[in-house]
């Protein structure tokens, strides 16, 4: 298999290039120049197979460059019930004959960037071995908070890489903070920023351009990559949950093989629900994608009109890690949509950058709107979707999960379609345990309370168990207190990685 550029159709590479290069040269996406096909007995199959068992099954046929013991060490690597808590590793939560939650936040972090960033590392350091690269993978990560600490639980003690965090100062939450300067590993840094999310984002864009930096760490054996959700190491680990929780659905006599489910994804950068296209691409029976959006809606608009507009008001929300304006994966969809024209992308993306804006032709938006339903709602629905899905069906939903519950109610009250559906859970409600817990009481329940005591109280509310992770919180010491000017950041690299 191998992947082409969504800018440009020549540009041909293996799995193990596209993984360690991560954006084309060009900017481009790499994407797979086919998709391999799926028949409905081995879908079938897969109902009696293990998690990691339906990963090799998907994995194996995309990484074909990969050899079968590689592959199977990265996922035994990734996904194990230490890690996740659970043998299923991404559990389907039955809510009543039509609605279903695929629980994908049960990994070291509560949420469901692990399901991608737990084997990342082991897809990176075998595609360095693969194409011979000698040097140390240093990860250099500007976080809002989720991504930071995921990427660091999934690079810690991982042999031949090391991983550099930088967070905004005042930009994330008690919780968020506490879980980044206390992780242990003999491979990692975090370091506070003094600014905001785009002051640590700039910094960290910047050491990636500066050749003269750059070259200063090559001669000293490091290589600088990034783990961010462009990386098609960080996408295909997300397809195999679609046919995971089909094939659960299948096992537990849900459906019947054949039968066609409509699958709501509360969307960011439109990787997650990017994969569940490329999941019916290769043959699952999905019918329709119901992309679910906070008021940061600009999906919601351009699945309605075909006309993208990022020049809007930034909203934030109860549901942070969807406030988004350009969603990157929406590249390789449109790619994909147009018949690989690479040259229609090249186009747009550059009246993206330049202008804010961009309209797809009418036969690619005809196409878009078959597949896709898209909605949006606001902090106070997805507050009340909160309580509404706990007191209906005794089921307690974070914020982000609830934005998706929220635009399936819609779909459903204006289309009538009671196809079984299948909705991402995509954090755990104790990540967001203020916001939840205003939902299911108000805000003086809360008021006063620390983090700690809030866990508590949600375990007493939800009957669910506290995530260990967050609750050993309380006993762990802070191990980085460094704070730099954002000017400073390559010094701080440097003096993480002992070069001058
Ligand atoms: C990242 C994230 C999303 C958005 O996913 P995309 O793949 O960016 O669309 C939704 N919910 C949570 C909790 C997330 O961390």
């Amino acid at each position: 298999m191998q992947y082409r550029s969504t800018r440009n159709n020549n540009i041909k590479v293996n799995s193990a290039m596209a993984i360690k290069q991560g954006l084309s040269e060009e900017g481009g996406l790499f994407v797979p120049e086919s998709f391999p096909k799926v028949s409905l007995d081995e879908i079938e199959s897969l109902s009696t197979k293990s998690y990691n068992e339906r990963a090799f099954f998907v994995l194996s046929k995309f990484l074909t460059d990969f050899s079968t013991e590689d592959l199977k060490n990265c996922i035994s690597n990734a996904y194990t019930k230490e890690k996740f808590g659970t043998d299923a590793i991404a559990p389907v939560y039955k809510l009543n004959d039509s609605v279903y939650f695929l629980e994908l936040w049960h990994g070291p972090t509560c949420a469901f960037k692990d399901m991608a960033l737990q084997i990342l590392p082991h897809f990176l350091t075998t595609s360095m071995k693969m194409t011979n690269e000698d040097k140390e993978i240093i990860i250099l990560v500007a976080t809002s908070g989720d991504t930071g600490k995921a990427a660091l639980e999934g690079f810690k003690d991982v042999n031949g890489t090391r991983i550099i965090v930088f967070y905004p100062d005042n930009g994330v939450s008690e919780i968020q903070k506490l879980q980044m300067v206390t992780q242990r590993g003999n491979n990692v840094s975090v370091a506070a920023v003094k600014g905001n999310f785009d002051d640590a984002q700039s910094g960290v864009k910047k050491i990636f351009t500066d050749n003269e930096y750059k070259s200063l760490l090559d001669r000293n054996g490091f290589k600088l990559s990034s783990a961010n959700s462009i990386n098609w190491g960080r996408l295909v680990p997300q397809i195999v949950y679609y046919f995971s929780a089909y094939a659960d659905l299948l096992a537990s006599g849900e459906i019947k093989t054949g039968d066609e489910i409509n699958v709501v994804v509360p969307t960011g950068n439109f990787g997650n629900i990017l994969a569940s296209y490329y999941a019916k691409k290769m043959g699952l029976p999905i019918k329709k994608f119901i992309c679910a959006s906070n008021e940061n809606n600009v999906l919601t608009d351009f699945i309605k009109t075909g006309v993208y507009d990022k020049t809007r008001q930034f909203h934030t929300t109860i549901s942070p890690s969807m406030d988004i304006l350009i969603s990157s994966n929406l590249e390789r969809f449109l790619y994909d949509l147009s018949g690989c024209n690479d040259s229609l992308i090249s186009n747009l993306m550059t009246q993206l950058n330049t202008v804010g804006k961009y309209e797809i032709p009418a036969d690619i938006k005809a196409v878009m709107q078959d597949l896709f339903d898209a909605d949006f709602c606001d902090d106070k629905e997805t507050m009340a979707t909160i309580k509404k899905t706990y007191v209906d069906g005794g089921y307690v939903v974070d914020t982000h999960t609830a934005v998706g519950k929220c635009v399936y109610d819609k779909y459903v009250s204006r289309t009538g379609d009671t196809t079984k559906t299948i909705i991402c859970s995509t954090a755990s409600p104790f990540k967001f345990n203020q916001s939840v817990l205003i939902a299911l009481e108000d805000y003086n329940y809360v008021a006063g309370k620390n983090e700690f005591e809030l866990l508590d109280m949600l375990h007493e509310k939800s009957g669910m168990k506290v995530p260990e992770s967050l609750a050993e919180l309380k006993d762990r010491t802070p191990i980085f207190d460094t704070v730099v000017e954002k000017e400073d950041m390559a010094d701080t690299v440097s003096d993480f990685l002992k070069v001058d």
